[in-house]
């Protein structure tokens, strides 16, 4: 099936895509490599990413351990920095120009989120990197992403994940789920599909922004989806 084709997109990496095949951290070589692809989309479409920080520290996993709640948080937050700062580099290091904005100001690091700065960067043809997810604690950079995704007016947000879509259950487990081509964001929150957690859905549902869930482990799959092409699901409203 073809789908739509978007200009101006939020990609959400999130944290273990970085890891390679590794069980925690950075990978530079798969961090090299998701950056080379990002930079050959970004020839066609206007780009900004959120970051994840889960390869590195999630705040709801330590508190679990004990932690205190939204000392844990701050400290994923702080992990996404980390990573945008890899991503930023890798980028960087094959000549494409970034920016990263954290909603934690950090002056020395790197710029703090300012909308209009960051509209003006991508007009300039520069690659945004949304690090520190809302700046808040009980909230994760899925919501980020669909924030984010809003206020920069993004036609889509697509999240690069190790599944090629959205099931009706989860496929590791069940080997007879079905994959959605399209699934609606009620449907979503109703059967309450793995997609993104509800917040960061119902804020795309709300502004209407389509979520494309695909599989970015898959070489070259970010160019094939972006396309219209290659195996995806596309979380949107009714009537679409
Ligand atoms: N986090 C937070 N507020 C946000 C975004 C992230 O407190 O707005 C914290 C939270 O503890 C989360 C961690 O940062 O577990 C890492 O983010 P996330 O789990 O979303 O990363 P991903 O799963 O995408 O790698």
């Amino acid at each position: 099936m073809t789908r739509p084709r978007f200009n101006r997109i939020l990609l959400k990496l999130s944290g273990e895509v970085l890891m390679g095949q590794n069980q925690f951290g950075i990978d530079p070589e798969t961090v090299a490599r998701v950056a080379q692809e990002i930079a050959d989309v970004a020839k066609d479409h206007e780009l900004c990413l959120v970051v994840g920080g889960g390869n590195i520290f999630r705040g709801l996993a330590a508190a679990a351990r004990g932690f205190e709640r939204t000392s844990a948080d701050y400290m994923g937050m702080l992990a996404t920095v980390m990573n945008a700062l890899a991503v930023q580099n890798a980028l960087e290091q094959i000549g494409v120009d970034t920016r990263v904005q954290s909603a934690i100001p950090m002056d020395t690091v790197c710029e703090p989120f300012i909308r209009r700065r960051a509209e003006r960067h991508m007009e300039k043809g520069r690659i945004v990197i949304f690090a520190a997810g809302t700046g808040n604690p009980y909230f994760t950079t899925d919501s980020a992403a669909a924030l984010r995704a809003a206020e920069m007016n993004c036609d889509a947000l697509f999240k690069g994940t190790s599944v090629d879509g959205v099931y009706d259950a989860d496929p590791k487990k069940v080997p007879t789920a079905k994959r959605y081509d399209t699934v609606t964001f009620n449907k979503v929150l109703s059967d309450d599909l793995k997609v993104m957690d509800a917040s960061a859905v119902a804020l795309c549902r709300d502004n209407n922004i389509p979520i494309v869930v695909f599989n970015i482990r898959e070489r070259g799959n970010l160019a094939r989806v972006l396309a219209g092409e290659g195996t995806a699901t596309v979380v949107q409203n009714e009537g679409v």
